[in-house]
């Protein structure tokens, strides 16, 4: 049955609960009544003894919410006389797959070792008109009777072998088997018939080359296993990332290390049925000669992955016949290999990364979407294990409107018609409330049951389910958001969207805040809906926030009113009190959440001085560093004013100091004076610049003043330096460097410069 006829019948409800038991005859029994409010139970709920135990949750299941529903409690047995509702395992409609079937006078629900419990969901969500919309939100009417129509007879079978989605909530076990995923990254027991597709340990389906080949091992000895890049085998500079690298995969003894150490993990965990064997996470593919040739001949860099991938199948294939090798179709091979065919226990997991998921992918005209399109047909004619990774958040900022649900659907019609047999759905697994993340789930969970399931009565049910007396005004935000146009080639939507995108307009969040505050007023005295609410709105607030000026750091203004920072200073607090209750995460990124941790906090303590002033100096702990470690460092030194400076290396002459405009509160249209107080660490005898410095405007991209100050002209201690007179400007900022020398074989004129700190002040 479809959602449209479900629909309808919950519209029947009331017609059908004034039918009396005496009308079912008189109709030829129109209904089966399963419990009656008031009356003693006069149905049993039927499982064999040994039928196991899902089958026995699913007899549970029944009996808990039949009993929330009408307050009648039906017992459990093995056998049952009159009435029953009977719970049969059964192979014929697959391990998910299920019959609802009335005979009077029984119920037969008939499934799989997870289809006889979605059978059971089946019933109580369809005919007793349970919602399950969050792991802390079910809603249970209050029903006069519960009742199937005698002549039920409804078979479903999903469109997809595994139905997995990361969304944090949707990871807990009891919540994910109503929502009948069954993916393994879920929590499932052995209670809700265990998952599909589980990957062995430490070979997970993606970015597993960095274990099996560990560049801390073997680079040292043997760069040559490893990408050549630009003519050269070497980790990049910021290899500070383990395995931030892959393997040169034309190389036999790779192939001999890798393959000795997917069977040795095979062994470990023989169980598991899925084994990854997938390039790192970056798009560093080896170009030597041997690998470019495969390339050429394949016409994808998928060539060298799928012939080194099949060649580790075949080994395993003698040793483990029924284990499956993953390998990933990311970025760089996402495209199939041209000639090489993959070897039949070899699933490739395909990735959507690039796309825009504004529109479906397949119609959206953004050029990766239409690429994807043939990459996607040319897979599935390769195998019919095809497994499918897909984007449904904001990786950068989980909390930012990210406007991807009208694709959702379409998307899965377009992998169902594309033979998806495996579907990761991949959301915000840190947290617990990205931008409409439960609705994103729910949803999810759903299509991938049955992508044709009509979208409307589905955001009617979860609006009025999860979010109660709140709906209208919730929905008000939600069909806003959905009404703003998008252009999918010079808008894209993608999954690293920043939060000030002008994409989605500052209004639209300003409009969403007022929504929020009805619908916070509409659920007072709801507990768990005003926190629903509570929640949606901080997302709101998250995106509001980093719209609203920064508050200033640095004080040169002889009017500090005209500078105020409540509404930021409220907005920070707020989110930052709600960040662990709500289990709030900002980023998927660990260093990103950091910085966003930090910058609301700042934001959160902002300060406001009370009376002008009309010189700050900000010490070197305050200035930007670019790049530590390899440009400079912040260090102890005796002679600054309060004991540490920013020292810079002679290796370079970047800019590497800086100070943004933006954080500083002066006075417009009034001429200030910045100089800088520096030690200059000579190298003996060397003439030449030992440092530079000046103010540069980037929406101007001119300068507006520097200096240039040479060796010969410093001392040995730190001294003052002026730097620039100029009218402060946002957009501006106040810049140093080392010395400059000759870019070919040239020498710098000193072994580093100590900056102390700089001061600001006004001149007029
Ligand atoms: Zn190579």
């Amino acid at each position: 049955m479809q959602d449209k006829a479900r629909e309808g019948f919950v519209r029947l409800v009331p017609f059908i609960l004034a039918l009396t038991t005496a009308a079912m005859s008189a109709r030829g029994s129109a209904e089966l009544v399963l419990a009656e409010r008031g009356k003693a139970a006069a149905c049993a709920i039927v499982a064999a003894e040994d039928a196991g135990p899902s089958i026995r949750y699913a007899a549970e299941e029944i009996q808990r919410y039949v009993k929330e529903l009408t307050g009648v409690e039906l017992p459990i047995g093995a056998t049952a006389k009159g009435l029953a509702i009977r719970l049969e395992l059964t192979d014929e409609y697959g391990a998910d797959g299920f019959r609802l079937l009335a005979r009077p006078p029984d119920l037969l629900v008939r499934g799989g070792v997870r289809g006889c419990l979605y059978g059971a969901y089946e019933l109580l969500e369809t005919y007793g008109g349970v919602g399950w919309f969050a792991s802390w939100r079910t809603v249970v009417p209050r029903l006069e009777r519960l009742a199937v129509p005698a002549a039920l007879d409804d078979v479903q079978r999903p469109a997809f072998t595994m139905r997995m989605t990361s969304w944090q909530d949707a990871l807990r076990g009891d919540f994910a088997a109503r929502l009948r995923l069954n993916g393994a990254r879920a929590k499932l027991q052995e209670r809700h018939g265990g998952a599909v597709c589980r990957f062995g340990k430490n070979m997970g389906s993606c970015h597993t080359f960095s274990f099996l080949l560990p560049p801390k091992k073997y680079f040292a000895e043997h760069p040559e296993y490893y990408a050549l890049r630009r003519g050269k085998r070497e980790l990049p500079e910021n290899a500070a990332r383990w395995g931030y690298t892959q393997p040169c995969l034309t190389n036999p003894d790779v192939l001999r290390i890798v393959t000795s150490n997917v069977l040795e993990a095979i062994k470990a965990d023989p169980t598991a049925g899925v084994y990854g064997v997938s390039q790192n996470d970056n798009p560093r593919y080896c170009e030597c000669p041997a690998c470019a040739a495969v390339d050429a001949e394949e016409e994808s860099h998928a060539g060298p992955v799928v012939r080194f991938v099949n060649a580790v199948a075949a080994e395993v294939e003698r040793h483990y016949p029924n284990a499956i090798i993953e390998t990933l179709a990311y970025q760089y091979s996402r495209k199939p290999p041209k000639k090489t065919r993959l070897r039949h226990n070899v699933m490739p997991c395909l990735c959507s990364i690039e796309c825009d998921f504004h529109k479906p992918l397949d119609v959206s005209p953004y050029k990766s979407n239409v690429s994807f399109v043939d990459d996607i047909k040319g897979w599935t004619r390769q195998t019919d294990m095809l497994y499918l990774w897909d984007y449904t958040t904001n990786f950068r900022n989980y909390l930012h409107a990210f406007p991807n649900i009208m694709a959702l659907q379409g998307n899965l019609k377009f992998f169902r018609a594309n033979n998806v047999k495996y579907m990761f759905e991949q959301g915000d697994s840190l947290g617990l409330h990205a931008d409409f993340g439960e609705l994103r789930a729910w949803l999810l969970a759903k299509w991938m049951w049955n992508p044709d399931a009509p979208m409307a009565p589905l955001l009617d049910r979860f609006f009025k389910g999860y979010y109660g007396a709140a709906a209208p005004h919730a929905r008000k935000v939600f069909d806003d958001l959905y009404s703003l146009p998008r252009d999918s080639v010079t808008q894209r939507l993608g999954i690293y969207e920043v939060v000030t995108s002008t994409n989605i307009p500052t209004a639209f969040f300003e409009r969403a805040e007022k929504h929020w505050l009805a619908a916070a007023e509409a659920v007072k005295g709801d507990r768990i809906c005003a926190r629903n609410v509570e929640a949606a709105y901080l997302s709101t607030i998250f995106s509001l926030l980093y719209r609203l000026p920064r508050p200033r750091t640095v004080w040169v203004t002889r009017h500090p009113e005209n500078f105020n920072y409540d509404r930021c200073r409220a907005y920070a607090q707020r989110l930052l009190a709600a960040r662990k209750p709500f289990n709030l995460r900002f980023a998927e990124n660990g260093e990103r959440e950091k910085t966003f941790r930090e910058e609301i906090a700042a934001m959160a303590a902002a300060t406001m001085p009370t009376t002008g002033c009309d010189r700050a100096e900000v010490p070197a702990s305050r200035l930007r560093l670019s790049v530590p470690g390899v440009r400079g460092e912040y260090a102890k030194d005796a002679g600054t004013l309060d004991g540490t400076a920013i020292k810079l290396f002679n290796t370079h002459y970047e800019w590497s100091v800086r100070l943004d405009l933006a954080s500083v509160a002066y006075d417009p249209d009034v001429t200030y004076k910045v100089r800088v107080r520096v030690r200059v660490e000579k190298e003996p005898g060397a003439k030449g610049e030992a440092f530079w410095a000046g103010v540069y405007d980037t929406p101007a991209k001119k300068g507006r003043g520097s200096i240039s100050v040479k060796a010969e002209r410093c001392g040995d201690g730190y001294a003052w330096y002026d730097v620039c007179k100029w009218k402060p400007r946002d957009g501006q900022y106040f810049w140093l460097g080392p010395g400059r020398f000759k870019k070919n074989g040239g020498v710098s004129a000193i072994k580093s410069v100590w900056v102390d700190r700089i001061e600001i002040s006004r001149v007029d």
